[in-house]
C-alpha cells in the first residue's frame, strides 16, 4: 500500500465527461489499496477566461485581487471530481490551499511555496478517503490567497509528493510524455523515456510548458521522480530523474520555444555607470524578471541603446516603469515589441562540444529567419526571433540536429 500523488491538467478535466474519466482512473488506483492525493488544475481555458475578465475590467488589475479571482478555477474542478468519485463509491474530499496549509511568500501571481502541511491530508487518508487538492493556489502567512504562476499545479503536486514521501509524482496531461520538442508543432518530435532533472529544468525554463520550471526545481531538490503520462492512453511516459548511466547523452537533446516574450528598448541613454542599475533595480522591485539584455554603445562612446526581454505578461508593467525612469537616464525614446519569441536548443552534451551555436545560426539563416538577440549558457543557446517564424524555426532545428533519431547528433567524440 503506497502513497500516490497524481496531477491532472486542464485539458484532462476540461469537461464533465473528462472529469468522470479521471474519476474512473483514480477509483481504479483506490481499489488497489493505495492512499491517493489527486492535484487538479482548473478546467481547460478557465484560468485564461478569468485573466481576460480582469484585464477587460482594469488596465492594471491589482495582483492580490487577481489571485483571489484566478484561484477559483481550481475550486470548481476539485469539487466536481470529489462528487464524481463519490458517485463511483469512492469516498473523496476536496481540499483548498488554506485547508492543507500550502504556505507561500507574498509574490502575488507568481508566489513560491515555503511549506506544505501534511496533517490534514494524513487525516483524510486515515479516514480512507481520496484527497482532491486544488493545484496552483497557496496562502500567505497573513492568510491571503496566492497563485504559483501559470502551470503552477505541477509544482503543487511535486511539493505534495515531497512532503508525503510519495515514491513518484505522476503528472497526467494531453501528451504521453516529454518529447524532443513540442509534439503539437513538430510531427517528428520523439518521446524520451527518461530525462535528467537538469535537462528538464532547462527545457521547462525555456518554454517546454509540459512541466512548470518550479516543479522540476522541487523534484530535483527533494529527489522526487516525476512521471509524465497521458490521461487518455496507457502508453508511453517519461521519467524525470537524476542523471544516470544509461541516459541518452545527446549534444542537443531538445528544442524549445517561448512565445511569452517581449522586448523593450531604450534608445540613446547616457553611457555612464548606474544606468543599467537604475532600470533593472526598478524592475526587480516589482518582481519583474528580465531575461536577455543587449547594449550597443555609439562610436563616440557617449550614448547606448539598451534592449532587454521580459515576459509578455509583465510587458505593460515593465513599460510603465521604464518610461518613468527614461527621462532621468536621458533616453531619447522607449520602444516595445510584443511580436517576438525565443527559440532554444538544449543539451548537457553542449558543454564539451564547440560549433553547436554556429550550426544553429546557420540553420536559422537557411530558412531566412533573422536573429534579434542571442544568449548562451553551458547547456543551451537561445535566439530571439520574430514570433511568426517559431514553428518553422523549431522544425528546422529539430531536423538539423537530427533529433528524430536517438544517438549522438553532433558527430562522435
Ligand atoms: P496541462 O494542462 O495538462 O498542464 P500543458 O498544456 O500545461 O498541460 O502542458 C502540455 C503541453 O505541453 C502539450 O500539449 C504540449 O503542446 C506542450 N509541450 C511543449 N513542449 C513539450 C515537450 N518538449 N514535450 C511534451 N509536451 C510539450
Ligand atoms: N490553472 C492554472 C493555469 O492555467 C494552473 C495550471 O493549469 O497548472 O495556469
Ligand atoms: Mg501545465
Amino acid at each position: 500500500m503506497g502513497i500516490v500523488v497524481q496531477k491532472y491538467g486542464g485539458t484532462s478535466v476540461g469537461s464533465l465527461e473528462k472529469i468522470r474519466n479521471v474519476a474512473r482512473k483514480v477509483a481504479q488506483r483506490y481499489k488497489n489499496g493505495d492512499r491517493i492525493a489527486v492535484v487538479l488544475s482548473a478546467m481547460a481555458g478557465e484560468t485564461d477566461r478569468l485573466i481576460t475578465l480582469a484585464n477587460e475590467l482594469s488596465a492594471n488589475p491589482d495582483s492580490r485581487e487577481m489571485d483571489v479571482l484566478i484561484s477559483t478555477g481550481e475550486q470548481v474542478s476539485v469539487s466536481l471530481l470529489a462528487m464524481a468519485l463519490r458517485d463511483l463509491g469512492v469516498p473523496a474530499r476536496s481540499l483548498l490551499a488554506h485547508q492543507i496549509s500550502i504556505r507561500t511568500d507574498n509574490t502575488h501571481t507568481k508566489a513560491r511555496i515555503i511549506d506544505v502541511g501534511v496533517e490534514t491530508i494524513k487525516k483524510v487518508f486515515d479516514a480512507g478517503e481520496v484527497a482532491v487538492v486544488a493545484g496552483f493556489q497557496g496562502i500567505t502567512l497573513e492568510n491571503d490567497i496566492t497563485t504559483l504562476g501559470r502551470g503552477g499545479s505541477d509544482t503543487s503536486a511535486v511539493a505534495l509528493a515531497a512532503v508525503l514521501g510519495a515514491d513518484v509524482c505522476e503528472i497526467y496531461t494531453d501528451v504521453d510524455g516529454v518529447y524532443t520538442c513540442d509534439p503539437n508543432i513538430c510531427d517528428k518530435a520523439r518521446r524520451l523515456d527518461k530525462i535528467s532533472y537538469d535537462e528538464m529544468l532547462e527545457m521547462a525554463s525555456l518554454g517546454a510548458k509540459v512541466l512548470q520550471t518550479r516543479s522540476v526545481e522541487f523534484a530535483k531538490k527533494y529527489n522526487v521522480p516525476i512521471l509524465v503520462k497521458s490521461t487518455f492512453s496507457d502508453n508511453g511516459g517519461t521519467l524525470t530523474i537524476k542523471e544516470d548511466e544509461d541516459m541518452e547523452k545527446e549534444v542537443v537533446s531538445g528544442i524549445t520555444y517561448d512565445r511569452n516574450e517581449a522586448k523593450i528598448t531604450l534608445l540613446g541613454v547616457q553611457d555612464r555607470p548606474g544606468v543599467a542599475a537604475t532600470i533593472f533595480t526598478g524592475l526587480a522591485e516589482k518582481n519583474i524578471n528580465v531575461d536577455m539584455i543587449i547594449q550597443n554603445v555609439s562610436p563616440d562612446g557617449k550614448f547606448a541603446d539598451l534592449s532587454f526581454t521580459v515576459t509578455k505578461t509583465d510587458f505593460n508593467k515593465a513599460m510603465e516603469i521604464v518610461r518613468e525612469k527614461a527621462p532621468q537616464l536621458g533616453a531619447r525614446e522607449v520602444t516595445g515589441d510584443t511580436s517576438i519569441a525565443k527559440i532554444s536548443i538544449v543539451g548537457v552534451g553542449m558543454r564539451s562540444h564547440a560549433g553547436v551555436a554556429s550550426r544553429m545560426f546557420e540553420a536559422l539563416s537557411c530558412v531566412g529567419i533573422n536573429i534579434m538577440m542571442i544568449s548562451t549558457s553551458e547547456i543551451k543557446v537561445s535566439c530571439v526571433i520574430d514570433e511568426k517564424f517559431v514553428e518553422l524555426g523549431v522544425r528546422q532545428l529539430h531536423e538539423t540536429f537530427e533529433l528524430d533519431k536517438p544517438g549522438s547528433n553532433f558527430g562522435k567524440d
